[in-house]
């Protein structure tokens, strides 16, 4: 018989949202009158902004009449979206990006899921802890991880953890990686990186001949003056730094999928001779042969976000829940919860009281409050005794749920 890819079954089962179901299931059978409020959700709620719906119908309307219709299109995008990001995200804010250094893609957990397509499968990689899991299993399926070790790490990968301790601020590896992920706003907790900060990883990446991989899908939840929104706000990023985006998060488009990928020219590698070799045809190739473009329908839609209407209206849907976040952390505090994030972030970071465990808090959120979130373990081993609740719902929701607290 055919042998599969074992590194697969060596995955352990990701059980963190089915067991969070499985419980909230259980409660409520057994409580059925409970109004029970959902903040582990890392979904938005917000419909999609009204320019955008405009541009989506039109794009719909171009693909019914015969000279209007668009087939596939571009595996790395329309120019038409492709020259507006490059002058509205990045040119205007003194970042020389230029078009084709821009890939359009579905999303930035396929895009940060398949980057490693590119690497060596010998790279050794670094991970902040707790960390988004795309970053781990897919390197576990690529054969970089090693072997999983009681401690729930694995051998291959070093974790940087992010706790109390630290100020969830990393450290510099010590084991000299070659592939670092990074993602700020951090999902799950909520922090972010000052300039200095970034200046220093991009800097070791620079000294070390590191790839920086840059998680920037929570960008436009920034809005203390002076953090940076994009890794190639720091000087000579461009040479070391892939930078991922998503309209996910800043614009709904969880259900229509758009994000994209910068693969800045001056990024080079190492081939097998030594010799520099640049990561911009690298990923074109990738994605113009296991990839066919996002539909021209979502990359009109993602167009009407540059015009001053989508611009207004996509900022008051993160204003929207940015305005919950504060609302939680203001409540969770006064309450006497020690928690971070919620500032340029959906997402709140909890301390367990009393050194519950992370499961152990969820059980009393659930059954005193019938509040749900997402126990920080299910993140990485430094996220054990923390817990995550997200912005992500109503304001009567949000509110309801944090005057409980109070009780
Ligand atoms: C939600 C999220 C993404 C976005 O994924 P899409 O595929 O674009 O929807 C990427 N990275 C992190 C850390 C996320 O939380």
């Amino acid at each position: 018989m055919f042998a599969v890819n074992d590194n697969f079954s060596s995955l352990p089962a990701s059980y963190l949202f089915s067991e969070v179901a499985r419980r909230v299931q259980a409660y409520t059978e057994a409580h059925p009158e409970a109004d029970v409020i959902r903040m582990g959700i890392g979904d938005v709620t917000r419909p999609l902004c009204p320019a955008v719906i405009d541009a989506l119908h039109r794009a719909v309307d171009d693909e019914g009449a015969a000279a209007t219709f668009h087939g596939y299109g571009p595996e790395q995008g329309y120019s038409f979206l492709a020259s507006k990001i490059a002058s509205h995200d990045y040119r205007s804010r003194g970042i020389d990006i230029s078009e084709d250094e821009i890939f359009i893609s579905d999303g930035a957990k396929s895009d940060t899921g398949n980057i490693g397509d590119i690497l060596s499968p010998d790279c050794r990689v670094a991970v902040t802890d707790p960390v988004y899991p795309v970053y781990v299993d897919t390197n576990v399926m690529a054969g970089r991880a090693g072997t999983l070790q009681p401690d729930g790490r694995w051998s291959n990968i070093e974790y940087l953890p992010c706790t109390t301790d630290n100020g969830f601020v990393p450290q510099l590896p010590s084991s000299s990686p070659d592939v670092i992920y990074l993602c700020y706003p951090n999902n799950p907790t909520g922090t972010v990186l000052t300039r200095e900060e970034l200046e220093k990883w991009v800097e070791y990446c620079r000294r070390n001949g590191a790839l920086l991989l840059f998680d920037a899908a929570y960008e436009a939840f920034v809005r203390t003056p002076g953090i940076p929104r994009s890794i190639y706000e720091i000087e000579g990023a461009k040479e070391v730094a892939i930078e991922f985006r998503s309209f996910s998060k800043t614009a709904g488009f969880t259900g229509i999928r758009l994000g994209y990928t910068v693969v800045p020219h001056e990024l080079k590698g190492r081939g097998a001779d030594g010799s520099p070799v640049a990561l911009n045809p690298l990923w074109r190739r990738r994605q113009t042969t296991k990839f066919n473009g996002a539909s021209y329908i979502t990359q009109r839609g993602a167009e009407a976000l540059y015009t001053p209407e989508g611009e207004r209206q996509s900022r008051e849907t993160v204003d929207y829940y940015l305005a919950n976040a504060r609302i939680m952390l203001d409540s969770l505090r006064e309450a006497g919860y020690e928690c971070t994030g919620g500032v340029d972030s959906p997402y709140v970071w909890i301390k367990t009281p009393d050194h519950l465990s992370s499961w152990e808090f969820f059980d009393l959120l659930l059954n005193r409050y019938n509040i749900v979130g997402t126990p920080g373990s299910g993140f990485g081993p430094s996220g054990e005794g923390y817990f995550r609740l997200t912005a992500f719902n109503t304001r009567e929701n949000t509110v309801r749920a944090m005057s409980r607290l109070r009780l």
